[in-house]
């Protein structure tokens, strides 16, 4: 049976879910990265049991479906490939539970992740997890991608807080892993390699996360560098000293000024860096903390500002997370990855990426994660420029080398969807690769869920 033909047969099950129109189903066909596409059909289910209903019938039609959340993905994981359904789940947003008692909170795959941190800081609880896009992405994408976020220095990532999963697979059986329990060792942990998975295995339904006290207290430093390579030691200082930041991001001089040129916030663009770093705790604690930071940051040259009210923190925050869409304003083109190294590290990188942005005289951009490795690099050009875009993507290669000359990986949180799936091979062992495609054998014999994400085309 053709697509055509799913979709007819869909329609009638599912009355009024099914959106086949163009100007329905436009927006469904990319997400932040530079990848589109244009699905034969978008389908909002509401409950699991219509999930359920939709593999089934897309498994004995043979119908390629693409499950998606909010579509702020980097890797161009939720973007359709020709002839594909789209599954989105604005239909499945309710936070079904809060267990005070238990401190785990169950949430069906569309939540968006900032309304659950909003309902648990109500009941003075705290889901770490937060990428800076977490005003619209959804806790059904972050499990897919296992995300971070700036407070993953501390408290880790997606993988960290996902106890249980409800998922369906490309057959339409629904599979329980793992429960409500902090432990539970039953088995392969199939919870585990679900997280991350990137929508290629199996169709989250439900997810059980489990949260932590809310901290009582939150300092906010700013701290500014006139000289790359001193903020770059002083991330090595932090993080090798005995305290443990909740937040330590980094903003090259290219992001500051996109940033302040993109709206006002008042960030220094006489800086070649800047330092955006939190502690969290009990009062003693953080100012303890924040006093050894700063000294810290002024043993390196650094200047420190204090955000002591609401305001000033988040517009702090808020010039941070700008940057993605700032960057769009210096040039239309933005190859954005994600690399990580281990944190001593991270001067190397920095003069790495130096090297290489004069090499191939091109404007690289670097913020991110530093506080875990993780910085994201954006090449900043323009695709229609031939000359130009080629040398980004032969520094793009570069760029990956070195990262893994210095044994870091090439994707901390964004995944590989279809735009990393062909650099893989530079980091996997065809041992590895060959694991993994038997494992998305073994779910998706038919290959019908998310396809063309993950590995390279044969
Ligand atoms: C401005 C900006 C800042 C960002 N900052 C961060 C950051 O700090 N940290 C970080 O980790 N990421 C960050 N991201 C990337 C992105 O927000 C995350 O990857 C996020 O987890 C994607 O969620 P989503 O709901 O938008 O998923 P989508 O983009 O819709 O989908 C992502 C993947 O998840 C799969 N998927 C979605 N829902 C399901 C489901 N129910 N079942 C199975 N698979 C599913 C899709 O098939 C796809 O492969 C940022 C993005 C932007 C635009």
């Amino acid at each position: 049976m053709s697509t055509d033909k799913f979709i007819k047969k869909i329609e009638k099950q599912l009355p009024g879910k099914v959106f086949t129109d163009k100007e329905d189903i436009f927006c469904y066909g990319f997400d932040a990265s530079s990848t589109e596409g244009v699905p034969s059909a978008v389908i909002r289910p509401s409950s699991t049991t219509e999930v359920s209903e939709i593999a089934s019938l897309a498994f004995e039609t043979g119908t390629r479906l693409v499950p998606r959340g909010g579509g702020t993905g980097m890797t161009g994981g939720a973007v359709p490939m020709k002839n594909t359904v789209v599954l989105s789940f604005e239909g499945m947003n309710r936070i079904i539970d809060i267990d005070h008692k238990n401190m785990i909170a169950a949430v069906e795959p569309g939540v968006i992740n900032q309304h659950l941190q909003d309902m648990l800081e109500e009941k003075n609880l705290f889901y770490p997890p937060d990428p800076a896009s977490m005003k619209f992405c959804t806790l059904g994408g972050n499990v897919a991608e296992n995300a971070g976020g700036p407070r993953a220095v501390k408290y880790g990532v997606t993988k960290d807080y996902v106890l249980g999963l409800e998922t369906v697979l490309p057959d339409g059986r629904v599979l329980n892993t793992g429960g409500i329990t902090y432990k539970g060792v039953v088995g392969y942990d199939l919870t585990r390699l679900m997280v991350g998975s990137e929508g290629t295995l199996g169709i989250i339904t439900k997810i059980f996360l489990k949260a932590l006290p809310l901290p009582e207290e939150i300092a906010t430093l700013l701290c500014t560098f006139s000289v790359l390579d001193d903020a770059a030691q002083a991330i090595s200082a932090i993080t090798s000293s005995s305290i443990i930041p909740r937040t330590l991001e980094f903003m090259d001089h290219e992001s500051i000024s996109a940033v302040e040129n993109y709206r006002t916030f008042g960030l220094p663009l006489d800086s070649e860096a800047l330092l955006l770093i939190e502690v969290d705790g009990p009062h003693s604690v953080v100012s303890r903390d924040a006093e050894k930071i700063a000294s810290l940051c002024s043993s390196f040259n650094g200047r420190i500002s204090v955000a002591d009210d609401m305001f000033s923190k988040q517009r702090l925050w808020e010039a941070r997370r700008a940057i993605s869409p700032a960057l769009y304003y210096l040039k239309p083109t933005k190859i954005n990855e994600d690399i990580v190294v281990p944190r001593g590290n991270i001067p190397g990188m920095l003069r790495s990426l130096r090297n290489i942005s004069e090499k191939y005289g091109l404007l690289i951009a670097s913020f991110g994660h530093a506080g875990d490795g993780n910085i994201h690099v954006n090449i900043m050009t323009d695709k229609k420029n031939k000359d130009e875009y080629q040398r980004a993507n032969d520094a793009l290669k570069d760029i990956f080398r070195s990262t893994l000359d210095m044994g870091g990986t090439i994707s901390g949180e964004h995944g590989v969807g279809l735009t990393k799936k062909q650099y893989i091979g530079m980091e996997l062992s065809e041992t590895s690769i060959s694991i993994m495609k038997s494992i998305k054998n073994i779910f998706d014999p038919n290959g019908i869920l998310n396809p063309g994400k993950i590995f390279p085309d044969d």
